[in-house]
């Protein structure tokens, strides 16, 4: 198989079906999509979408747009198609053959950034954990195309052979890194438990990914939480101290949430999105200088649903109010009349999240020295 080893950065095709179901508009889902191939490392240099029903169940996409792909690769000497979709074993194996070209689902491309973005023990346990239930059911293709190059006479018995035992060395390398994981969740649940005996209360960060989460995290905390204009910057959760004159929080960091997040991503992130179920509140961070800032809260609502966190507390808090213009601000303000607004570039509006912070936690904010010394009487 050829290898990328040149240097410089893969160009792309960024190609997929659009179908009518999305929950943001086209442009949105787009330009999303073009910013996880950016974040993966990628060049976009040629785009190909088709409006359909429905997938086509061979190549997902129609066969005519398949040979256009094909011959945009040749053209522009492209190695990889990015696809916007999940992609069955079959149609993947049935594009490759078409446009002799790498194909890289939805899924995929996803696994790759977090790939390379996890740090933790936990996050590379997970990323790893990921790619393996990712792999097992293409592995039967893969060892088909091998099949397919040699081919005849020696190969098939053998082939056979060697499929099942990589079959069973992966499946066996997954019990392992659920066994890992769940030891470290446990460990996780230990110290959450030990916080919950000092009353210190835990608030979670939500929000759609780039909505300035770290940002304000480090604005609150004084923390040097990872910043970046790309998608998932922050994988591994993360958690800080935040003093809320006379009382102290937990307030952590988890990873954002993306339009149509593929479901066994979500499996294999259960532990991170695990850590809001612990939560006493959600810090829902909106980006308000964004046109889609309603749609994306919405969105993110839905997942929280979800993940049946639909009951726990919110405090809505509409970010980059330095970018945001007046009328922009009267909108917002009208429809979330509850959100605070700050920019955690400016420092504007932070102490006032942190009011609002502690009011809405005030029966779970430890009373911090003062209880102690009327305790002490
Ligand atoms: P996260 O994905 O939600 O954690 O978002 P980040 O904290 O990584 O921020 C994403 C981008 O938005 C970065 O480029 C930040 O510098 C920028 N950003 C965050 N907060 C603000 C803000 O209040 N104002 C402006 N203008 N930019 C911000
Ligand atoms: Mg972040």
């Amino acid at each position: 198989m050829s290898t990328d080893t040149k240097k410089g950065k893969e160009r792309v095709v960024l190609a997929g079906v659009l179908l009518p179901k999305y929950r943001l508009d086209e442009e949105e889902t787009l330009a999303e999509f073009e910013t996880l191939a950016t974040s993966a490392g990628a060049v976009p240099s040629a785009k190909i979408f088709q409006h359909r029903q429905s997938f086509d169940p061979a190549f997902a996409i129609g066969k005519g747009k398949v040979e256009e792909i094909a011959a945009l690769c040749r053209d522009k000497k492209l190695d990889t198609v990015l696809f916007l979709n999940d992609l069955s074993a079959v149609q993947q194996r049935n594009l490759e053959k078409e446009t002799k070209r790498k194909i890289v689902d939805r899924t995929a491309l996803i696994l790759d950034v977090f790939a390379q973005r996890a740090r933790t023990k936990e996050g590379k346990l997970q990323v790893e954990l990921a790619q393996l239930r990712y792999l097992l059911p293409r592995l039967s293709e893969i060892w088909e195309k091998f099949s397919r190059l040699g081919g005849g006479i020696g190969t098939r018995g053998p082939g056979e052979t060697r499929l099942e035992a990589d079959r069973r060395r992966i499946q066996s390398r997954i019990k392992k890194l659920e066994s890992e994981i769940e030891k470290v969740r446990q460990h996780r649940n230990v110290l959450f438990q030990g916080r919950k005996k000092r009353n210190i209360p835990i608030v979670s960060l939500v929000g759609y990914t780039n909505a300035g989460k770290s940002s304000l995290l480090n604005a609150l905390t004084g923390a040097k939480a990872y910043v970046a204009e790309q998608f998932f910057a922050t994988l591994d959760p993360l958690v800080r101290q935040v003093r809320l004159d006379g009382g102290e929080i937990l307030l952590t960091d988890t990873v954002g949430f993306l339009q149509d997040f593929p479901p066994q991503l979500a499996a294999a992130f259960r532990a991170t999105l695990e850590e809001l179920d612990e939560a006493d509140l959600l810090l829902h961070v909106v980006d308000g200088s964004h046109p889609q800032s309603l749609k994306y809260l919405a969105a993110v609502q839905e997942i929280l649903a979800d993940l049946h966190l639909e009951e726990k507390p919110v405090l809505l808090t509409v970010n980059k109010v330095d970018k945001m213009d007046d009328e922009v601000k009267r909108e917002i303000r009208e429809a979330l009349p509850s959100a605070v607004f700050v920019s955690a570039v400016t420092g504007e509006g932070v102490e006032e999240l942190k009011r609002a912070l502690k009011n809405t936690l005030q029966h779970a904010v430890r009373e911090g020295e003062n209880a102690h010394e009327a305790r002490s009487d």
